[in-house]
C-alpha cells in the first residue's frame, strides 16, 4: 500500500500532461496523498477497510455502519466530491493556481481550461483556497510583524507607507491584512475587519512565540503593549527603514507579491473573499522551497 509518488517540483504542463494522463492517474495519486498509511474511513478513520469488489477506488467500511457498511470512495470527504468535474480538471486547476507566484485569477482559469462558466471557475478556485489553509505553528527567531491594506480607491496604486496609522474599516473602503514572517522562513497573514490594539496584539501572542530572539515592527501604537517581546521599531515616518536586524522589508516583500498578485490578477476581491486570497498567498510563500508543492496541495483537499 506504499505506492508514494515521486514528488514533482513545479511541473511543467508536459509533466502535468505525462504524471496525469487520465482519471485513474488522478485517482491512484490522490488515495496516495491522502492516506500515505493506507486507506482510512473517511466518516470514522478506521483503517480497516474493504475494498468494493469491481469497483477501484470504492471502500466500505462496516465500524460505522455496522450492518450495510459505509460505502466511500477515493474523493469522499473531500473538496472533488460532488461536482461535475473530474478530477484532472480539478488537477489542472490546482496546477495553474501554484504555478505562478502571483496566483493566476478566476477568469484567466476559466479561460485555459476553456470552462463555459466564469462562476466554474470562481468556485473551483474558492475551494482550492480554503484546502491550502496552513495548520498554525507558532514564529520564531527573528520576526517581522506589519499590517496592509487591500482594496478602496487606491487599489492600483503602488502601496506606499502612507496607510500606515490608519485603522481600515468601512470607512476608508479598505481591509486591512495583518502578518508576522521568520526571517528566510514562513508567513502568518490574517484579514482583520479593523487595525486595533486589541486585535493585533491578539495576533502576535497567538502567532509569535515570546521567546523570539526579535521582533520587529514599525512604529505603529498597536504594538506597543507587547512588553514581554523584544520588540525594536523602525521610524518609517522619519525615513528609517533599516537599523542593524531591525527592518521589515521581509514581511513587505511578502505584501508586495500579495498586492501584485492581487491587483495584477484579480478582478475585484470583495472582502468576504480576502481571507482565502491571504491563505493561498501564504501556501505559496510558505512552500516556496518545497519541491513536492503540488502533492501537498491535493494532500490538504
Ligand atoms: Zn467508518
Amino acid at each position: 500500500m506504499s505506492r508514494r509518488p515521486k514528488p514533482v517540483p513545479q511541473m511543467t504542463v508536459a509533466q502535468f500532461e505525462s504524471a496525469f494522463p487520465d482519471e485513474e492517474a488522478c485517482k491512484v495519486y490522490l488515495q496516495a496523498r491522502r492516506w500515505p498509511e493506507g486507506v482510512k474511513c473517511p466518516r470514522c478513520h478506521n483503517d480497516k477497510v474493504f475494498p468494493v469488489k469491481s469497483m477501484p477506488f470504492k471502500w466500505q467500511c462496516y465500524k460505522c455502519t455496522p450492518n450495510q457498511g459505509y460505502r466511500f470512495s477515493v474523493i469522499a470527504g473531500t473538496i472533488f466530491e460532488n461536482t461535475n468535474k473530474p478530477l484532472r480538471d480539478w488537477f489542472r486547476v490546482v496546477h495553474l493556481m501554484l504555478a505562478s507566484k502571483k496566483g493566476m485569477s478566476a477568469l484567466q482559469i476559466q479561460r485555459m481550461m476553456g470552462f463555459g462558466s466564469y462562476g466554474t471557475a470562481h468556485s473551483m478556485c474558492h475551494k482550492i483556497r480554503a484546502a491550502l489553509v496552513e495548520p498554525e505553528a507558532k514564529l520564531g527567531g527573528i520576526v517581522e510583524v506589519d499590517e496592509t491594506w487591500i482594496g478602496g480607491k487606491d487599489a492600483n496604486r503602488h502601496w506606499d507607507k502612507k496607510h500606515h496609522g490608519q485603522t481600515g474599516g468601512a470607512a476608508t473602503g479598505k481591509t486591512p491584512v495583518i502578518g508576522a514572517v521568520t526571517r528566510k522562513g514562513n508567513v502568518i497573514a490574517r484579514a482583520l475587519s479593523r487595525v486595533t490594539k486589541d486585535a493585533a496584539e491578539r495576533f502576535v501572542r497567538e502567532m509569535v512565540s515570546d521567546k523570539v530572539s526579535l521582533l520587529a515592527t514599525d512604529e505603529n501604537h498597536v504594538y506597543s503593549g507587547l512588553t514581554e517581546y523584544n520588540r525594536k521599531t523602525v521610524e518609517h515616518q522619519r525615513k528609517q527603514y533599516v537599523v542593524g536586524a531591525v527592518h521589515t522589508n521581509t514581511i513587505e516583500g511578502f505584501w508586495s507579491i500579495f498586492k501584485r498578485g492581487i491587483v495584477g490578477s484579480f478582478h475585484k476581491v470583495s472582502e468576504k473573499y480576502l481571507p482565502l486570497y491571504v491563505a493561498e498567498f501564504q501556501f505559496r510563500y510558505n512552500n516556496r522551497q518545497n519541491p513536492d508543492v503540488f502533492g501537498s496541495a491535493i494532500a490538504g483537499c
